[in-house]
């Protein structure tokens, strides 16, 4: 007990780069950090890419920018983008460049006679799958191969026959304490004798459960902590592990995102790619603080945590069994939350690639000016893809709908009337003195005079011939911000509506 406590804790993330970094995934890869720096463990980024033919550089990439962004960082494991380089001592860590460690451990379990050569081909394969379950059997390989000899071995790959190496999985029961789920237990007589190894004379290539099982060995992983759906694959891997006699490493199996209608999340339900909610404009701290809570709780109220306090608070007693729902007012709400927290300098860069590519701004704009132009709308902004969208009239002449003008059961010459009044007011401020207090002390008090208890009146039509919009920031803030010139020429123009 005392030497498996100081055994250093050593966690992987395992992505097979065949698609974007999922949110998922991404919060595996939270778990696992969280569980490493709590103990000062390492965390590790292999990248498992044996299925040559769906993995690609792009996704490679995509998983380690979404990953960087979130700010998870890895102590070793592949580093650059094109995966060409790694920290660490036990690389490389991208499993397509380690074939010649596996080639040394299938080997071993064909020598050890705990691995058989299969020709059989995959037409040959299908139709007995299909013929056991038109029967009523769950589809499995039926060991045909398992008692070639040697010589007939030979002659089919001097031949040239494509094979498959395949694992002989004695019967037995397995049992493993899952660090979530308690004990889980397995029959092995629903596991076939599953493929490890597929090639050809020329080459062969490992397959996904028999490099599992020997990088967890060869990188020294004390914990494997991954989602729920890899835990049929689990007693498999165990089965090679004692094959090959290595020590077997933890084993804990988070639960499942689940959709709002209780399914596994997916492109249905939305976004599921890391990199889709980094565009919508949902910040990194929000990411994390909201995959933290997706199956896990620290239990009390507290619902606000950054990476620092995560690490803190996580242990994997808190992580619940059952599915975890992926409430979408939640992410907004704490996106919404993070954002009011932004220095607004920050929070203005942020949101100028949004302003750029909507063509609002130029590179060139003001930034000092925008960043005012952002204050006004920090309050109310729940992601930065928003921004564009309710600042726009601040850049844009306003086509105004003559109809948005209208305070409650005011005639056209009543809108005129006020306007009239206001510009007056407005015309005799200085332009230095066009500021958000000052204007709001003019203007309440002559909205208390005009409206006669209803400001509306007032406040309404200047409102929506400053912005041409239903709901905008105050008008003050905003006048001071577009100053007095355009001020007075949106008056006018709206005004021209209602002669
Ligand atoms: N490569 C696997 C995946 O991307 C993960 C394997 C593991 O965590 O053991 O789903």
């Amino acid at each position: 007990m005392e030497a498996e406590k100081e055994k250093k804790v050593r966690v992987r993330l395992a992505p097979s780069p065949t698609g974007t970094l999922h949110i998922g995934t991404a919060r595996v890869a939270l778990f696992n950090y969280l569980f490493a720096k709590k103990q000062q463990g390492v965390f590790i980024l292999r990248i498992e890419d044996t299925d040559a033919a769906r993995s690609e550089d792009r996704f490679e990439k995509n998983i380690i920018e979404g990953l960087r962004w979130l700010g998870i960082e890895w102590d070793e494991g592949v580093i650059s983008d094109q995966g060409q380089s790694y920290i660490g001592d036990y690389g490389p860590y991208k499993q397509s460049e380690r074939t010649e460690i596996y080639l040394k451990y299938i080997k071993k379990l064909l020598d050890k006679d705990k691995a058989y050569y299969c020709f059989c081909s995959q037409e040959e394969l299908k139709a007995k799958k299909e013929y056991q379950m038109s029967i009523g059997q769950p589809p499995h390989y039926d060991e045909k191969c398992k008692q070639l000899t040697a010589e007939e071995i030979e002659k089919n790959i001097a031949e040239g026959k494509r094979f498959t190496i395949r694992f002989k999985t004695p019967l037995k029961k397995i049992a493993f304490n899952d660090l979530v789920r308690g004990k889980v237990e397995f029959d092995t007589n629903l596991i076939d004798d599953f493929t490890i190894a597929k090639g050809s004379k020329e080459n062969i290539t490992p397959l996904f459960h028999l490099a599992v099982v020997v990088d967890d060995q060869e990188m020294e992983i004390s914990h494997v902590i991954r989602g729920e759906d890899h835990i049929s694959n689990t007693p498999k891997q165990i089965l090679l592990q004692e094959a090959l006699e290595f020590p077997r490493p933890e084993y804990a199996h988070l639960p499942l995102i689940l959709g709002p209608d209780k399914s596994k999340l997916s492109k249905r339900h939305g976004a599921v790619a890391i990199s889709e909610y980094q565009q919508q404009g949902y910040l990194p701290e929000t990411m994390i603080n909201f995959m933290a809570f997706l199956g896990w709780n620290p239990g009390g109220e507290k619902e606000i945590y950054s990476l620092a306090s995560l690490i803190e608070e996580f242990s994997l007693d808190g992580v619940h069994k059952g599915g975890a729902i992926f409430n979408m007012q939640r992410l907004d709400f704490l996106n919404a939350f993070y954002i009011r927290k932004k220095p607004l300098m920050e929070l203005t860069e942020l949101c100028l690639p949004y302003l750029l590519s909507s063509g609002l701004i130029k590179k060139t704009d003001d930034i000092v000016w925008l960043s005012k132009i952002i204050q006004a709308y920090q309050e109310r902004l729940k992601k930065l893809s928003e921004i564009p969208e309710l600042v726009d009239f601040f850049f844009q002449e306003i086509e105004y709908d003559k109809e948005l003008l209208r305070w409650k059961g005011m005639t056209d010459e009543d809108i005129r009337k006020t306007l009239d009044k206001t510009e007056e007011v407005l015309e005799k401020i200085e332009p230095e003195d066009f500021n958000k207090e000052n204007l709001q002390n003019i203007i309440m008090a002559e909205a208390e005079a005009i409206g006669a208890g209803d400001r509306g009146k007032l406040l309404w039509p200047l409102r929506a011939a400053l912005t041409g919009k239903k709901a905008s920031a105050g008008p003050f803030e905003i006048m001071e911000i577009l100053g007095k010139e355009k001020t007075m020429e949106r008056i006018k123009k709206a005004k021209a509506l209602f002669k």
